[in-house]
């Protein structure tokens, strides 16, 4: 008898920019413990899982020339972690990974963490695993901290390192522009560079997520704009001291705030709608301060399934 083959599964998966994110100290094991506000942008990356003899990941899009595409790839560690939770050969998943990236690589926009994610979704779904998104979600903290909000999207808090999430409630859509810059920033660089800023003198350190909340509870982008705030952002600029500019062109250009995006480099600036967006990132664009710039709205749902190529 003929197996049936399933067909492909492609899954649409968000970006995201922090609102907030406050870094503690360094921790003894290494690690900085976080509190920090997430939300999901309309800012894709689409990856199709599908049985294959030949498996591996492919890559396409946005930064694809420096995005490794063998075991180090998240989205092949999401294949390896979930055949093994499902009792499957991790080391011959029979799986092609295609991934069309539009988040930047190494942008601070979590793109890596956000196609493990769609991984884990789309396999579930080749497979039919009887899974939840819970259930995921404890798998995906195990690939990396950012990989769990990926699953959820929306708006959500994010402690110990970002990686133990709730939802929060996000009135409105927000309207932002990304500016993205020429290559990106190591995540572990700009912590170290963080640390030794600390470590000169006390660079301010942003509030409370509380006030974040309540903005973002008002649904007001001006409310939010004033509780903006990324501890990393000092860093980001000491390493790549462009940055200043283009936040500084952003906020001339209409924009409500700008901040730097996670571990940057990308910029992120808050817009009053989408019109002043689309205003904001034409005069961006225009400013010659940044490699590529986007339009996006958020909160948007978590990894989702978008299509599966059923034979007609
Ligand atoms: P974060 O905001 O979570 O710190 P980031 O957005 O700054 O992450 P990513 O785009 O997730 O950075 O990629 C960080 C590094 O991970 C890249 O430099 C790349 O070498 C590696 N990487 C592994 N898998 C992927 C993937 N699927 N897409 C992009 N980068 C990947």
């Amino acid at each position: 008898m003929l197996a049936v083959v399933p067909p492909p599964v492609t899954v649409r998966v968000p970006a995201k920019v922090n609102l907030h994110l406050a870094v503690g100290d360094q921790r003894d094991d290494g690690y900085h413990d976080l509190v920090t506000i997430f939300q999901a942008l309309s800012l894709t990356d689409e990856v199709t899982v599908a049985v294959a003899d030949d498996p591996g990941v492919e890559v396409s899009g946005e930064g694809a020339d420096v995005v490794p595409t063998g075991p180090s790839n998240l989205a092949w560690r999401a294949v390896r972690v979930l055949a093994e939770h499902a009792g499957r050969d991790a080391d011959d998943p029979k799986v092609r990974v295609v991934i069309k990236k539009s988040i930047p690589v190494a942008g601070g926009m979590a793109g890596g963490s956000a196609d493990a994610a769609a991984t884990l979704i789309g396999l579930a779904a080749l497979w039919r695993l009887e899974i939840t998104k819970d259930e995921l979600a404890g798998l995906a903290a195990t690939i990396g901290a950012d990989v769990p909000f990926a699953l959820y999207g929306g708006t959500a808090l994010g402690t110990d390192r970002g990686d133990r999430i709730v939802p929060v409630l996000a009135r409105h859509q927000f309207h932002w522009v990304l500016a993205f810059d020429k290559g990106g920033l190591s995540t572990p660089e700009v912590f170290g560079e963080l640390d030794r800023l600390r470590a000169e003198g006390d660079p301010p350190r942003v509030g409370e997520a509380e006030a974040v909340l309540e903005g973002l509870a008002s649904g007001d982008p001006r409310q939010l704009a004033l509780l903006l705030g990324n501890d990393l952002q000092a860093a980001a600029v000491s390493l790549r001291p462009n940055l200043r500019r283009t936040l500084r062109a952003g906020v001339n250009a209409g924009a409500l705030a700008g901040m730097v995006s996670g571990s940057g480099p990308t910029c992120a600036f808050l817009c009053t709608d989408g019109d002043a967006a689309v205003r904001v990132a034409a005069e961006l664009a225009g400013a010659g301060v940044c490699r590529t710039v986007r339009v996006a709205q958020g909160p948007v749902h978590g990894a989702r399934v978008v299509g599966t190529e059923e034979a007609p």
